[in-house]
């Protein structure tokens, strides 16, 4: 599995994974797409869909990889308890339950550092999520206690653990690359 470019702390580098629990035809097809396209931007490795059966998500990240590059992967799993039993690594599920975000990643990196593949694995939610999950998972984090959506959840999480380093990261092979404007307008303060 391919590493993220950057170190998630000043420690050794990790991948991060995410699982999108429950996808739903129709319904849930721009926050599936929007999930995916925040795992790439935001320092994920890849993200496993889970749930309804395989539709237009997986080839709109793709067309995405093609233009604008990088290594990102995205896969369908049928059962999402089976990525959950076999992965070899630290699990996260993102949960309004949880526990504190900011209190929870000192300890989610220090358990990461402690396997050998530094593997973390972040798991979403859509529609009601199965009680299993908070016993499967290693953390149940919080990212406030309001419920909001798996999107934001998993943007602030991703930003967070990697301290705002992965905005910075390079996606190599892209097509189209954007040159960054300053234009900016003066402000007239009036004093
Ligand atoms: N009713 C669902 C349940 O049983 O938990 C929650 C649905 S919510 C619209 C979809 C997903 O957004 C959740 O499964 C969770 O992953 C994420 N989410 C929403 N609010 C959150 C919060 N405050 N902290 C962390 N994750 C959150």
């Amino acid at each position: 599995m391919s590493k993220t470019p950057f170190n998630a702390d000043d420690g050794p580098q990790c991948s991060v994974s995410v699982l999108r629990l429950g996808h739903r035809l129709v319904r849930d097809t721009r926050m599936s797409t929007h999930s995916g396209l925040v795992a790439r931007a935001f320092g994920a490795t890849e993200i496993l869909m889970t749930g309804a059966d395989e539709d237009d998500t997986i080839r709109s990240i793709e067309r995405v990889n093609s233009r604008w590059g990088g290594d990102f992967r995205i896969s369908y799993s049928k059962s999402w308890k089976e990525v959950v039993k076999n992965w070899e690594g630290v699990i996260v599920h993102l949960t309004m339950y949880g526990q504190n975000l900011d209190l929870a990643i000192p300890k989610i990196k220090e358990s990461v550092r402690r396997f050998k593949d530094r593997k973390l694995l972040v798991i979403i939610g859509s529609e009601k999520v199965p009680a299993e999950i908070y016993s499967m998972a290693n953390f149940n984090v919080a990212v406030g206690s309001q419920p909001h959506s798996e999107v934001a959840a998993l943007a602030i999480f991703l930003d967070r653990f990697f301290r705002g380093k992965e905005l910075y990261s390079s996606f190599p092979r892209a097509k189209i690359r954007i040159r960054p404007s300053e234009r900016e307008k003066k402000i007239e303060f009036g004093n």
